[in-house]
């Protein structure tokens, strides 16, 4: 497949590059609009939020969001490969933007690094939301979901972290290097409003942070937890449950097939796509 050329996988088969945009432009068009009657549809939102931000339009990007469109509307799987310049974020992001606000569902976007959850978290998605509001009636909302160890657990740092045995070999001057950080660790946890370890700045040595982290093994459950009305993690969970598009990696949603338990998602079986940067997104099956 070429850069820009979007494939679904189904009975129609791949599609030659000539003319994509116009016939992509009227798949959009075409697109269901159940439960969307007087909303823009795809093409048009993508149109909306490309002005916003001062870009062109580009055929490759409309041909991509009018076959997540469809794809979203068939039920079937979508595999995309598209190059650089395509616009990939925004042509799979409007159509799963529209579906969520439209359908009242989660459409859960899973990316294979970290590089690609900031950008979509820190840029995209703030200028799309901002952008679709107004056509879209309100402004879609959005969330990211990381596994429970990049949160800071406060039973851990109230109850201590068991012993690590390896430590006793370390140097002394790393253990107290280790030590500083951890204390503050214990600092910020007085402070930090989501306990997301990507907010500490500057960052902790993965040994500190083991100190005030658990696995979601390790976790001893909400409902036990003294903590479990302010854990950190189960926040993040309940926003991901409440919000129209929510940002994981792939390795979260391989063990949560809905990225999370909280997400409306979560009640319906998924379909998928996939692109060639590694970002998936998946929606509720109707
Ligand atoms: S519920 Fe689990 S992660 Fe949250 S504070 Fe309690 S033990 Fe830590």
């Amino acid at each position: 497949m070429h850069p820009g050329h979007a494939q679904r996988r189904s009975a129609a088969g791949s599609r030659g590059s000539s003319g994509t945009a116009d016939r992509a432009a009227d798949d959009a068009h075409s697109a269901g609009d159940g439960g969307s009657a007087g909303l823009p549809d795809v093409a048009g939102l993508l149109a909306i939020a490309v002005a916003d931000i001062g870009g062109a339009e580009r055929p490759g990007q409309v041909q991509m969001a009018a076959a997540v469109q469809r794809a979203i509307e068939t039920g079937e799987h979508l595999a995309v490969q598209a190059g650089t310049g395509t616009g990939k974020s925004l042509a799979y992001l409007v159509p799963a933007a529209r579906h969520a606000v439209t359908e009242q569902a989660t459409v859960v976007v899973s990316t294979a690094t970290i590089a690609l959850q900031r950008q979509l978290i820190d840029r995209d998605l703030p200028r799309l939301a901002a952008a679709l509001g107004p056509a879209l009636g309100r402004a879609p909302v959005f969330a990211i979901l990381k596994g429970r160890r990049n949160y800071l657990c406060l039973h851990r740092v109230k109850s201590g972290a068991p012993e690590d045995p390896a430590e006793v070999l370390f140097d002394p001057r790393t253990v107290s290097a280790t030590g500083r950080q951890v204390e503050r660790l214990h600092e910020w946890a007085a402070k930090t409003a989501t306990g997301d370890r990507d907010e500490l700045v500057p960052g902790v040595s993965e040994q500190a942070w083991r100190q005030v982290a658990v696995t979601a093994r390790e976790c001893i459950g909400a409902q036990r937890c003294p903590f479990g009305s302010r854990c950190f993690a189960e926040h993040a969970r309940d926003e991901a449950g409440r919000a129209d598009v929510v940002v994981t990696n792939h390795a979260l949603l391989a063990t949560r097939p809905s990225a999370g338990s909280g997400t409306r998602a979560r009640r319906r079986r998924g379909y998928s796509t996939r692109s060639r940067t590694g970002a998936s997104t998946s929606w509720p099956s109707r």
